[in-house]
């Protein structure tokens, strides 16, 4: 029976030495991983094997490879690890839910959360340290951003949760508890969508982590020009901020709006693969007080919605330090759930989790800031 410890476990083991400059093999593409290997002399089913051990198996040991000889194992190690981030803190909620903060090799951090539910566990991966937008609404956005996280900042943040729950190697599909991966933590995943993509492919490779693309979400807050690309290269669900039934209230919620209006978003959205089929585009919708929540917002949404195959996921807005908005009563949301579901579209309320960890929609932050001078590339 876990402790249930809202407090900060601190569990920081420090990186290996800044002196140490073995390559860290997480992370690479298939491709990457046997370019790599076959530079330091090795067969190509020899990646397939490391391969396996890596995201199969979860090991971090090459010692542990038992069917590469003893010679081999030690050349892997003294060129290669297998590196997860650093744990710095666990927390966990009295509902469950697990938070870690994790540090990155040069000293960033970001925060990853796995929600459980009864038969399976949505794992929330952070996509950049920080945010390059700023929505109003977001803890997040507070946090100019730092850097983009690169792919094995990304599966590592699964392999993390796996390490925490014991869940290697891969479980069948029907018996794991971390069987979802939602791009919704920190940061704007199609603003890094290259290392998204490539972190993405690795968790879905079967002879691996394994996740198919079904159990998969990216949320976005509407980078149009990148949303064909989510669906050409990735066909994972397709989750939207909107947030708002028009261009005034949306601009000043979802800054990003501006640049690509609702009209402009929603028709990508309607082009989305899947999305005239049985695959549903979910639109996240925060419920602020007097802000987007009246009747007329809830009939606006039905209207704007109905030519897309969508479906509404209606978050009670999560409070942070200094916030500028309240969350709707739950009155008024049920009244807004009401007039959707009527208008035809499904429009569950999601239950806020873990509020008591700073866990929830929009509340994860981390203390790193951009160093002084430092350039950000986008
Ligand atoms: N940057 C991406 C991924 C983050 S997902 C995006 O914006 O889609 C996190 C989700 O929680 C987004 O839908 C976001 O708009 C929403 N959110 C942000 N702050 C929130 C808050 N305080 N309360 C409820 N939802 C919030
Ligand atoms: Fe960034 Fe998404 Fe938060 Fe907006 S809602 S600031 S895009 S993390």
């Amino acid at each position: 029976m876990p402790v249930l410890t809202p407090e900060p476990l601190q569990i920081v083991e420090p990186f290996r030495g800044r002196n140490d400059t073995r390559r860290n093999l997480v992370g690479l593409s298939r491709d990457a991983l046997k370019a790599t290997l076959a530079e330091a002399g090795l067969e190509p089913f020899r990646a397939r094997q490391v391969w396996q051990w890596i995201y199969w198996h979860g090991v971090t040991d090459f010692g542990l490879m038992t069917n590469i000889a003893k010679k081999t194992q030690g050349r892997l190690a003294e060129l290669f690890v297998i590196e997860r981030p650093q744990i710095v803190t666990e927390q966990r909620s009295v509902d469950g839910t697990r938070k870690w903060l994790l540090r990155f090799p040069d000293g960033n951090e970001a925060e990853t959360v796995n929600i459980p539910e009864e038969d399976r566990g949505s794992v929330c991966i952070s996509s950049q340290v920080g945010c390059t937008l700023t929505c109003s609404f977001c803890h997040t956005g507070t946090q100019p951003l730092v850097r983009n996280l690169t792919p094995d900042e990304i599966v590592g943040q699964f392999m993390v949760a796996r390490d925490s729950y014991g869940e290697w190697p891969t479980p069948t599909e029907t018996t794991r508890m971390l069987s979802n991966i939602v791009m919704m933590g920190m940061g704007e995943p199609l603003y890094n969508f290259d290392n998204v993509a490539t972190a993405l492919k690795i968790v879905m490779d079967e002879q691996g982590i394994a996740l198919s693309r079904r159990r998969i979400t990216l949320s976005t807050s509407g980078v149009v020009p990148m949303i064909p690309k989510v669906g050409e290269v990735l066909d994972v669900n397709l989750a939207v901020s909107l947030h708002a039934v028009n261009d005034e209230v949306r601009d000043t919620l979802v800054p990003i709006n501006r640049k690509w209006p609702i009209k402009e978003l929603l028709k990508a959205c309607a082009a989305y693969p899947g999305a005239r089929n049985s695959r549903r585009i979910t639109f996240e919708y925060a419920m602020l007080k007097g802000v987007n929540d009246s009747d007329a917002d809830a009939r606006e949404l039905v209207r704007i919605l109905t030519p897309i195959h969508a479906k509404v996921n209606l978050i009670p807005f999560n409070p942070w330090p200094g916030a500028p908005y309240e969350c709707s009563s739950n009155n008024r949301i049920h009244r807004f759930a009401e007039i959707v579901n009527d208008g035809g579209l499904s429009a569950p309320v999601r239950t806020p989790r873990g509020r008591d960890i700073s866990a929830a929609c929009g509340q994860l932050k981390s203390e790193s800031v951009r160093a002084k001078g430092q350039r950000v590339r986008l």
